[in-house]
């Protein structure tokens, strides 16, 4: 059986699939007698506990001791005579053990949680998981998006970016999604993972069960179900013929991005994490063009400290030594939600209380960041940048409470350095602002992936419009030139980091109009760089001036030889 969705991280896997559907446990689960019901718990108890030991015991050797004592801490919650002898006294007044784990998981984190204390709030994130891991014990439901050990394809409804974080990054071969588009956040983690993904496959969470083999070619959206041995036996030579292009590019791991004619361009990584970086820097990136700190701040039940944060900023920028390192403030709202700041229901996320506005209403979060990383400005080369920038305003006031927070702490001597500051440009206001705004900042980054949903009002996760969701459209390349000559008449440097920077499509076309840093997922550098060295900017100046003439997306996508993939 063969089902079409739409292509979002290239690819080919083979796996046996994992249907991840959520299931209400309380809804299903039947209550049986006292009896019946201490005894599923002591039976959670005793396999989350081997759970646990062998958890701890494979991180240890795996990422670090200090990485696996998050399990020890769940061991010891675990042996708590209070947590057990509370959820045991519930099934003695007649609750069920799934409904009273529940309970008390909520007595304690609500007890926990209103002590404002960073410890207890620790402890509260360890009773959750502790308490989340013994209800699909006891209901048997084993929808943990990491429960598996074998290589999986995931297919899904959809998958939040808070679902992503979570996946088992070793054993996960891909994943398929009935939702989303190309640049919803979470078919961006896969390009990052280096694994295909697909995303509007409608309709595939009825045809598929778990354990059905599947073959996934996230170049064409394709899905074969169950193949016949030939599909098997292509599919399978086309993935050899993938590992050995891929292992051929090493050869430019140290090399320069420059031109034919010596223009020279950075390529640069977008990350979520400090150990992005370190793997950014094993797959060729001359610096991050985009961190994503709200990375840090999900999968968690409070934000992370000021500590925390300059200890994350400080270990990337080292990572990175010289390299310059672009850290976006925090990007929460649109689909990247976060329970814990009781973010009011929008019905336009995407348009509502999102990055730079939800900062400027959490002054003393957004402070926190800013302190954060000027504190680790001294340590590498930190460029400071700021999403969702709509008016000058706002740029201004950002500034100046950075100012604020670096002053204070110069006055407390501690150690800064110089950072540049700049803007996402992703707002169409802010692309046709850029002149004025070229005169606030040191440099602009294009984050085409809001840029083409704000420009053309489609919204990028939705699939039934995938077709409008346009890079070649000529209001976005218009809108790409305007920003990039705008910065430049100012002396100031353009990057793009939405993922029109990694498509090979569009590269030549960037290149033409003098974009100087292309910041993409890490494994798409070393072909990035091998189609730069290969072209010439000189030579691409003709198509540019034709490009230029064109009214429309096919038109231009004619000069350049792409079809839209995206239909
Ligand atoms: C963008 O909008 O292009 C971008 C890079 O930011 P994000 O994808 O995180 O919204
Ligand atoms: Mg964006």
């Amino acid at each position: 059986m063969k089902i079409q969705g739409i292509a979002a991280a290239s690819g080919i896997s083979i796996a046996k699939i994992v249907k991840f559907e959520p299931v209400t446990i309380l809804e299903q689960t039947e209550i049986g007698t006292t009896e019946q019901e201490l005894a599923k718990l002591s039976l959670a108890i005793a396999d989350s506990t081997i759970d646990l030991q062998q958890l701890e015991v494979q991180t240890a050797e795996r990422l670090g001791v200090s990485e696996a004592e998050v399990f020890g801490a769940h061991l010891l919650v675990l042996q708590d005579p209070e947590y057990i002898g509370a959820i045991e006294a519930l099934i003695q007044d007649g609750s069920g053990a799934a409904q009273a784990i529940e309970a008390v998981q909520n007595q304690f984190m609500t007890l926990f949680l209103a002590l404002d204390d960073e410890y207890m709030k620790e402890r509260a994130a360890d009773v959750k998981d502790v308490s989340q891991r013994l209800m699909r014990k006891v209901t048997g439901t084993n929808e943990s998006l990491s429960n598996y050990d074998e290589p999986t394809i995931l297919v899904a409804h959809d998958l939040a970016p808070s679902d992503t974080a979570k996946l088992n990054a070793e054993f996960t071969r891909g994943f398929i999604t009935e939702k989303g588009g190309k640049t919803s956040h979470s078919a961006i983690f896969a390009r990052s993972l280096q694994i295909p993904a697909i995303v509007g496959a409608t309709g595939i969470l009825s045809e598929v069960q778990s354990g059905d083999i599947a073959i996934m070619n996230g170049e064409t959206g394709e899905v074969f179900i169950n193949p016949t041995a030939e599909q098997l036996k292509y599919y399978e030579a086309l993935e050899q013929m993938q590992l050995e292009k891929r292992h051929s590019l090493q050869a430019l791991l140290h090399e320069k991005t420059v031109t034919k004619d010596g223009h020279h361009v950075e390529l640069a990584a977008n990350i979520g994490s400090l150990n992005d970086a370190k793997k950014a820097l094993q797959q060729g990136a001359e610096g991050v063009g985009l961190f994503r700190t709200e990375f840090l701040y999900l999968e968690r039940d409070t934000s992370p400290t000021e500590q925390e944060q300059f200890e994350v900023y400080r270990d990337v920028l080292t990572v990175m030594g010289e390299h310059p390192v672009v850290v976006r403030t925090l990007d929460i709202g649109g689909d990247k939600a976060v329970p814990y700041l009781n973010m009011p229901k929008e019905d336009n996320p995407f348009l509502g209380l999102r990055a730079i506005r939800l900062c400027f209403a959490n002054e003393e979060l957004f402070r926190t960041q800013l302190r954060a990383l000027v504190r680790a400005s001294s340590y590498g080369n930190l460029k400071i940048m700021f999403p969702m920038i709509s008016s000058i305003s706002e740029i201004r006031q950002a500034k100046q409470w950075l100012a604020e927070e670096k002053e204070a702490l110069i006055e407390q001597n501690i150690e800064v350095s110089d950072f540049e500051i700049g803007i996402m440009v992703e707002i169409p206001s802010a692309a046709i602002l850029s002149p004025v705004f070229a005169e606030e900042v040191d440099f602009f980054s294009i984050g085409t992936n809001d840029l083409i949903q704000y420009t053309l009002a489609a919204d990028r996760m939705n699939e039934s419009i995938s077709h409008l969701y346009e890079p070649f459209h000529p209001a976005i390349v218009s809108l790409v030139k305007l920003v990039i000559d705008s910065a430049h008449a100012q002396g100031k440097w353009v990057g793009m980091c939405g993922e029109m920077a990694g498509d090979s499509a569009a590269i030549p076309l960037l290149v033409a109009l003098g974009l100087d840093e292309f910041s993409m997922s890490a494994p798409s550098i070393l072909a990035a760089r091998k189609q730069i060295n290969s072209l010439s900017k000189e030579a691409l100046q003709e198509k540019l001036h034709q490009t230029l003439q064109q009214s429309t997306a096919e038109g231009i996508r004619a000069i350049w030889h792409q079809k839209n993939l995206a239909t």
